[in-house]
Formats: structure tokens, sequence, C-alpha cells
């Protein structure tokens, strides 16, 4: 051996002995219960973050212990498609060019970003290796193979045959300028000066930037608190308007500010978010009178055909001449979405979409962790899930983007009706016979299809997999998508299988920097999981990211404590070599056999009960303190005999193996070990 370990020099050697030896592919022919994990698919064009390098860290613990323990073990990778974010990274990309998503027919955009997703995805593969990462290569899945897109469709098809799909009306982010929704996270924000008009509305005086939006009110509001109006609440009000007179109802509501204007505000469901939001709640109707042109429509009389802006200027000067308005104040700022592209006023927009009725879902759902079908490792967790599922509103699956699986629902163009089959596209509509069909534009919320994550992939994997790994044993992931992520796999996968998805859930924290503040580029702290690697090795940057901090908590990650590690294999090495080297012999050593034992138990036990950090932390001190600082030593004074010291080794390298996978593996062959220890027995208590 060596005097110094060099990660450098060895770990990506050990890598492909691991990947060539197929220790990473499970024996089915194995009778033991399998232990399944699927890789929370990391997005397939970005590199990875530190976040990934922690569920690696953790993932593989629990695989290659699993897999020690003689289990047909299989660790599922993948990657996704990530529609909003990618998409919008693409377009980013475009505009850098002078291009934009405009200058593209969708197929063709679709097939661009298809390329550029399959160009990077491959940096993410490797990087993964780096990290030691001991998944199923041969199974590596996309969540846009044709294979998976065909299994979400089938189900799409099957919850519609079922009557849990149907068409609802939602706002959206939308630029008449572009003709086209955004997603929030395509809206610029921005401070801006706008008049406040204040109008007479009845009884009332009421402060809006949106006179033109009058025509579409459907009610008028008030803060429950405010005692000024208290006595309007639930009645209904004539207001008198610039096309004609009209009644309207009085709410109170918790959305309206009153410190805003007077206090009272116009209700426009169709027009504005919260607005929205409070008509949904008070079950008011939705008026729409703005077209998608951004033009006012036939519903405002003399003002149809006007652009919004125009409309504007123009209603309130008619208020003003019907001696309706109050007051102008003309120094109004306040905050506006803009369309990132086009700098144009985002307008909140009506349109249809489609939404899954969830109640069905969401109930089975929690009767199944209720039941402990599924358990979740910290029980904090269960309860967050549990509210999430009694919470949930109907699910709105469309969004208007092209990366992503465009949803197979087709608008029959003489009787209105939509069609929704398992994919293929219709040749006429079923129910008038036209053939004037157009296929719904959107594609399905990633959501909607990541839900099926677990079942999709196992069933277009190997034949037999879905039967032998289903329901996998561990769903690790992020706290932040547990409300996305985890509720609607067990959601989706009781509906689609009848079974839950996973019989555990392992949650675990954010990596945060040494001084505990969120990583984000924004802040500059930014740890890079790769260099890391590359500068202190795989195993320390591992250790690392589990020593110090419960897994279901967040971790303060300095490159010190990655160093620290770094020394520890360091440690290791430099015992190996000593005790691999040392003769000397020495009466049965009863105590040290006991303890060795006892570390065996108490490490087990930790991995079973998803402890980590419980468990590296035992290692590493019984390691160095006991096993180096204590056994070595007294070994030189012919307390213990190297046969014994020896067997001690071992026992150790097997256990510090799932955590620090590189430099055990690589000493195991240094001290005459033929076969790896990646697929060795894990000891006995
Ligand atoms: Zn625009
Ligand atoms: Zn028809």
């Amino acid at each position: 051996m060596e005097s110094q370990y060099d990660h450098k020099k060895y770990e990506s050697n050990i890598y492909k002995l691991w990947e060539k030896s197929g220790a990473f592919s499970p024996n089915t022919s194995k009778k033991e219960k399998p232990f399944t994990i699927i890789m929370p698919p990391p997005n397939a064009n970005d590199p990875l973050h530190i976040g990934h390098a922690r569920f690696v860290a953790i993932e593989d613990v629990l695989i290659r212990y699993h897999r020690m323990k003689g289990e047909p073990t299989l660790w599922l990778p993948g990657s996704d498609h990530a529609g909003i974010e990618t998409q919008f990274v693409f377009e980013k990309k475009l505009r850098e060019k002078n291009q934009s998503r405009f200058d593209f027919d969708r197929d063709t955009l679709y097939k661009m970003i298809w390329d550029y997703v399959k160009e990077n995805t491959g940096v993410m593969k490797d990087q993964l290796k780096i990290l030691g990462a001991s998944c199923d290569w041969s199974r590596f899945k996309f969540t846009l193979d044709p294979d998976i897109i065909k299994i979400v469709y089938g189900n799409f098809k099957r919850l519609a045959d079922d009557g849990l799909v149907y068409r609802g009306k939602r706002l959206v982010n939308y630029c008449t300028h572009c003709g086209t929704a955004y997603s929030n996270l395509e809206v610029d924000y921005i401070e801006r000066k706008d008049p406040l008009y204040y109008m007479k509305y009845g009884p009332f005086i009421l402060a809006t930037t949106r006179p033109e939006t009058k025509f579409g009110d459907t009610a008028v509001a008030v803060h429950p608190d405010d005692k000024r109006y208290k006595k309007y609440v639930g009645q209904i009000i004539t207001i008198r308007g610039l096309i004609g007179d009209f009644k309207i109802k009085v709410i109170a509501d918790k959305l309206v500010d009153p410190e805003f204007g007077t206090g009272v505000v116009k209700v426009t469901p169709a027009h504005d978010f919260n607005d929205f939001e409070m008509g949904e709640r008070h079950g008011l109707e939705i008026k729409q009178v703005i077209g998608l042109d951004g033009k006012l429509n036939e519903l405002t009389g003399k003002y149809q055909g006007l652009y919004i802006n125009q409309a504007r200027k123009q209603v309130a000067e008619d208020l003003e001449k019907a001696g309706l308005m109050v007051k102008i104040d003309n120094d109004y700022i306040h905050n506006i979405g803009v369309c990132y592209r086009c700098k144009n006023t985002i307008e909140p927009m009506i349109m249809e979409q489609w939404f899954l009725k969830v109640k069905p879902l969401t109930e089975v759902a929690v009767k199944s962790i209720e039941n402990g079908e599924v358990k979740f490792a910290a029980k904090k967790f269960e309860k967050i899930a549990i509210h999430w599922l009694k919470n949930l509103r109907d699910w709105n699956i469309s969004r208007q983007i092209v990366w992503g699986i465009r949803i197979p629902a087709w608008k029959c163009g003489k009787c209105g009706n939509w069609i929704i089959t398992d994919g293929i596209t219709p040749d006429k509509c079923k129910d008038c016979g036209s053939e004037k069909l157009t296929q719904d534009v959107d594609t399905f919320d990633t959501w909607f299809s990541s839900g099926q994550w677990p079942f999709a992939t196992l069933k277009t994997t190997v034949k037999g997999d879905f039967e032998k790994f289903y329901p996998t044993s561990v769903m690790e992931t992020a706290y932040d998508i547990l409300p996305f992520w985890i509720i609607r796999m067990i959601m989706m996968g009781l509906y689609a299988t009848g079974k839950v998805p996973f019989e555990n859930v392992v949650i675990h924290g954010l990596v945060r920097d040494k001084n505990g503040v969120k990583i984000s580029k924004s802040k500059g702290n930014v740890i890079n999981p790769i260099e890391m690697a590359e500068k202190y090795g795989s195993d320390a940057l591992r250790m690392g990211l589990l020593w110090g901090a419960l897994v279901e908590n967040d971790i303060a990650l300095s490159e010190e404590n990655i160093n620290a590690q770094r020394k520890f294999s360091n440690k290791v090495w430099n015992a190996s070599r000593f005790v691999s080297q040392f003769v000397g012999d020495a009466k049965f050593n009863k105590s040290f056999d006991k303890h060795i034992a006892g570390i065996v138990k108490e490490t087990t036990k930790y991995l079973e009960k998803y402890q980590l950090s419980q468990a590296a932390e035992l290692l590493y001190s019984e390691f160095w303190h006991w096993f180096c600082d204590e056994c070595i030593e007294n070994s030189k004074k012919g307390e213990i005999g190297s046969k014994q010291l020896n067997d001690g080794l071992h026992i150790f390298l097997k256990l510090l193996h799932p955590f620090m996978p590189f430099v055990t593996e690589q000493i195991w062959h240094e001290i005459g070990e033929k076969e790896l220890l990646i697929t060795s027995p894990w000891p006995r208590a």
C-alpha cells in the first residue's frame, strides 16, 4: 500500500470495476424480499447541485447496505424533463441569439429543446458516477421516454373514463401582445406609477387602477372586520354604470386590505388573481370583458373593440362626465407583472384548462398513511403529508408550454365536445362525426406525470420488474417537494395499481452553507459538489453530507467539514496499512470481539431506522478513537494479535463501505481480498 491515499488515482477506476462486475443490477432470481429505491430524477439538462449530492449520499448508503445484506437490490436512476424550468432556460439561450420561441412552430421548438436536453443529459450521469451512485444504469429512464408517455396517457384516459377529469376555468398570466399564457416564473415584476381612480360605486367610494374592468365586476368587497362597512355586507346594491345600472352583492373577505384606498374594492374575478380567489370562495359569477386580443368585448357596450389602455382613458373620462369620478391620485406606485419577453403588462385571463377531481384519490391516500401502508421515517412529515392531502383542491393539470407531454385531448370544431384518447389521434368526433378536430396545445403539469414515476419506470424497464420490485421499499427525497411529489405519487400509485408506490418515505432537509444560510446563486454561497469531490474525494463529501445533522434536518456544510472527513479517509487508509503489515501474537482478546460485535449491532440498528448520521458518527468515532487510538496501540504492546486485529479491520471496512465506498474498496484490494467489497456480505453481530 502506498503511504498516502490519493483519491484522484483510484476513484474512477473503482467505479468502472463495480460497473463491470454487474453489482449494480439486482439478482432477480433470488427469493429474498427485494430492496428498491426509485431515484428522484434530477433535471436532465442541469449539472447536479449540492442538494443532489445529499440524496446520493443518503440513498447510496441504503442501497449498498441492503445489497451487502444479500437482498436483490435495485436503485433505478432517471432524469426529468422539468417542463417549465427547462423551457425557460432554453428560451433564455434563444434570446442570447436574438431569437424567441415564437420564431418556431410547436414541433420544431419541441425538437430543438429535445436535442438540447439530450446533449446535456450526459453531464448529470457522469456526475452521479463521480459521487459513487451505485444505481442500475441499464434501467435508466427519462420522463419523456415514449413508453413512459404511453402509461401517462393511459391513466389520463382512465381518469377521464372514471369521470375524474373535467374542463374548468382558471386565471392564467396572459400576454396579449405575445398571444400566449405564461407561467409565474415568466412574469417579471416592476414598480410603476399609475393613476389611482376614486369612483362612486353605489353607496361607496372605491379606489381602482382599472376602471375599464368595471363591466366585469360581480361583487364589491370589504374586510370582514371593517366596522365602517359592516352593515352593507350581504346586501345587494344598485350601481350606476356607464352602460346602464347593475345590481351587485357586497361580500366580506380577508383578502381586502382595509388600508388600501377607502377599504372597498370592486371584485372582477375574470381579470384579477385576488378577485378570482375571492370569486371561488364566494361562488361569484366570472364575467370576462377583455378578450385574448387585448380588446374589450361585446359585454362592454360602446367600449367594445377598444384596447385596454384606450378603454381605461375613455372610461375614466366618461366617469368624470357622469359625475362618478371623485378624485384621481396620479402618484400611485404599485407592483405590476410584465411579460419577461416583450415587457407589456401581463393580463390575468380566464382560460379553460383540465382539472382532476382529487377527492377520490386523496381519501385513499390518507388512509394508506393512516393504516401504515406508507410509513414516514420522521413522524413530523406524516402529519404534513396528511394535511396537504386533506386540503388539496382540484388539480389543474394543464400547462401552457411546449416542453412536456402534450395532452391527448381533441376539440371538435363542429359540436365543441372534447375527445380524450390514450394517445391515438382520433379520426372523427364520436359525438357528431365531424373530422374537424384540433388537439389541445397544452401539456401536462410535470407533477401529473412524475406522480406516476415509480410504477411507470418499473413497468417499462425489464419484464417482470414491476411484479418483483413494486411497491418499492423507500422513497427518499428533499423536504421541499413533499407536497408536490410525494403525495401525488401516493395518489396516482394507488389509483393506477391499487397499491402504494413505496412502503417508506425518508425526507431529507436542505443543505445550507456553513453559516446556516440557504444556498443560492444570488448569495454567492454555492457549493459545487463535483468540485468538492474532486478536491477532497467523493468519500469525504459523502461523509460531510451525513455527519453532524439528522437526515430529516437541514445541514450546514462547510469545506472544513469535508476536509475533516478527508482526514478520516486517510486515517482509515493508514490504519489499514499498519494492520495489514503488522505481525504479532497475543492470546485471544475477548473484549475486543465483544466490542466489535456491539458496533455491528448498533450500526445495523441505525441503518434499519434510516438514522444515517448516527451510524456515520458512531463509525467515525469508534474507528478513530477505539480501533486506532486504543486497539492498534495495545497491539503494539502485545495485547491484541495480528489475526484478531485484521478480522476487526475487515469488519470495519464492511461497515464503512456504504458511507465511504471508494477508499474502503481500494483498501479491500490492497489487503489481498480477491472479491469485491461492494458485494461482500454484511457482518453479523
Ligand atoms: Zn409579451
Ligand atoms: Zn363533434
